[in-house]
């Protein structure tokens, strides 16, 4: 049996810089059931215990084998209800992938590489639309359109709730619409899960602020009887250096927004964007990597990476850093910015360049001991500092969640990172308000923000069924 498990095609790096179009094409048939013909179907699944939503893996594979596509997509929809985009941005490496079996002496099974096959032949080829469930007149109001939110409203739409989805953007879907890049995720995946819900009788709200254009005691005075918070953790976080408000410098939340929301790449775009020059991203996850492939694509002639650790911490996707660097990104690894430098020109203070970034100036690292998580520390080398000549800066340094919520219900806990507190059942400390994703446990992964929107969902049936 091949060690090695199955290529998936994909565009070539000097192709795909210069396009927003998806990098990996997928399998085909005959490759998804020769890649499922490597899964031994252990009696113990330990490829499910790594899966934080716990698909029946082998079970799904299992159809794939039999040519069964169909099948293996409602093995796999009774646990993840967002199998297109899971099987696209889950760090399966460290999931699944990590327990499979065949990775002790070869390749682990591509489970994510399946997953995604089985939900892209569902979405091509079955084209029924789910029933609307009879009503069971109770209303439930979702804040957030992201994976969180989305989950928690399909599955409360099942059983039969009346669910608003109120969403501060112009258009669904949280972070698989306004972060993640279309290159990675096709924005028509996200779109056709929110058709779904639209089909499950979900009413979707754009551009409704919670907090500002409606509280969530006003949500309760409307009719509500539960509320789900799945606002994420948009407010991007910054180094606190001199120079972060020049003309040049970007989050990466505004950045990528720009970009993927308001299409900044078109020739007349809703919003402008700095494009060409040499950009610099700061920091090291997968949304430094979105951000650094996005520029590339935006016409950048040359695009760094500045990580203040070593490649063997740097935590995005493995995938994702192989592609960036195949695609020609500059990986500064153990160096951190100290000072963003402006443009100025005293002798002139209408020249339009004053005030836009020239440099960036950045201090060598070294790593030390390990720091509370187990990551050697960054220490600066004294006298190592240098400037990177750049034009434009992206800061990925992580976001927090919005305190806009918080500020606005009365009794509403947090946590010192302003992270909403639950119980195990998402419970908050005020009754019928339920929250989950990265607005309780700040920026982490599509999966685990899909949890918690199905274990709210589940809470929030058992609260109103009581009532
Ligand atoms: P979000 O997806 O953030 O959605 C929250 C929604 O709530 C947003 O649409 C927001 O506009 C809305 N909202 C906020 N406040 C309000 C309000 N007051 N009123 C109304 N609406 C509000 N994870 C992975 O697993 N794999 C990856 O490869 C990956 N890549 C990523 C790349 C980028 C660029 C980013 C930013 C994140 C990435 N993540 C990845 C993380 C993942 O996307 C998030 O963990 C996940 O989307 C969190 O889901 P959520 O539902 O909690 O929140
Ligand atoms: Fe198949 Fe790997 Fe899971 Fe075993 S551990 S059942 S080989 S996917």
């Amino acid at each position: 049996m091949n060690l090695k498990r199955n290529e998936m095609p994909v565009q070539s790096p000097e192709t795909r810089a210069h396009n927003f179009e998806e990098v990996a094409l997928g399998y085909t048939e005959e490759m998804a059931i020769d890649e499922a013909m490597r899964c031994l179907n252990c009696k113990n699944m330990p490829c499910v215990d790594g899966c934080p939503v716990k698909i029946h893996i082998p079970e799904f594979i299992n159809k794939i084998k039999e040519g069964d596509f169909e099948g293996a997509y409602q093995v796999i929809s009774k646990s993840s209800s967002l199998p297109a985009v899971c099987g696209r941005v889950c760090p399966q490496e460290t999931q699944c992938e990590s327990k499979c079996v065949r990775g002790i002496k070869g390749e682990s099974v591509g489970i994510g590489r399946l997953e995604r096959f089985v939900a892209d032949w569902h979405n091509t080829f079955v084209t029924a639309k789910p029933e609307k469930p009879e009503s069971n007149g109770h209303k439930v109001a979702v804040i957030g359109s992201g994976p969180s939110g989305l989950t928690c409203a399909g599955d409360l739409a099942k059983k039969g709730y009346k669910v608003t989805v109120f969403e501060a953007l112009h258009t669904a879907g949280g972070v698989l619409v306004y972060g993640i890049p279309e290159f990675r995720l096709p924005k028509e995946i996200v779109a056709k899960e929110v058709e779904g819900l639209k089909a499950l009788d979900v009413d979707i709200e754009t551009n409704v602020v919670i907090g500002k254009t409606l509280t969530i005691d006003e949500l309760f005075e409307m009719g509500f009887e539960a509320v789900f918070i799945g606002s994420g953790a948009g407010l991007p976080n910054f180094m606190n250096i001199p120079g972060e408000s020049l003309k040049g410098v970007y989050s990466a939340n505004e950045y990528l927004t720009r970009s993927n929301l308001m299409k900044s790449y078109l020739k007349h775009p809703d919003t402008p964007i700095m494009k060409g020059g040499k950009v610099a991203v700061v920091g090291g996850g997968n949304v430094a990597m979105d951000a650094a492939r996005t520029a590339l694509r935006l016409g950048a002639d040359k695009v760094y990476i500045v990580y203040r650790r070593s490649m063997d911490e740097l935590p995005a996707r493995r995938e994702e850093v192989e592609h960036a660097i195949e695609e020609g990104i500059d990986f500064r690894l153990l160096n951190n910015p100290v000072e963003i430098i402006g443009y100025n020109n005293p002798e002139d203070p209408r020249d339009e360049k004053n005030g836009c970034v020239i440099g960036m100036k950045c201090i060598k690292m070294e790593l030390g001991e390990p720091d509370e998580k187990g990551r050697r520390r960054p220490i600066p080398v004294e006298g190592s500092e240098f400037v990177l000549d750049v034009d434009t800066v992206v800061m990925a340094i992580g976001t927090s969640p919005n305190p806009l919520i918080k500020n606005t219900t009365e009794g509403l806990e947090v946590n010192r990172w302003g992270g909403i507190v639950v119980n195990e059942d998402e419970l908050t400390s005020r009754e019928g308000v339920y929250a989950g994703g990265d607005a309780v446990t700040g920026a982490a992964t599509v999966i685990s923000a899909m949890g918690a929107g199905k274990s709210a969902a589940k809470a929030i049936d058992e609260f109103l069924s009581e009532r």
